[in-house]
């Protein structure tokens, strides 16, 4: 029996859709629930783009210089 997902389902599983965690079948549903509807569809490229950027700029050690940095002005002042 196909199981129908409402959006608020959806959105909780969102993450753990975007993260692989779910099972066949709970991914398959979702998947479904995303081509019929468009707001859905819309959260889910969103999270997964924010997601992109996040794991960009978790591989650039920019934080840190970044920080070295300000300190290295906050010293000439
Ligand atoms: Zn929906």
């Amino acid at each position: 029996m196909e199981q129908e997902l409402s959006c608020e389902q959806v959105i909780e599983q969102l993450l753990a859709y975007l993260d692989g965690e779910l099972g066949e079948q709970s991914r398959a549903a979702i998947d479904r629930h995303l081509s019929r509807c468009r707001e859905c569809y819309s959260r889910a490229e969103f999270e997964r783009k924010l997601r992109e950027k996040l794991q960009e700029a978790a591989r650039v050690p920019a934080p840190a210089r970044l920080r070295a940095r300000i300190d290295d002005l906050l010293n000439e002042y």
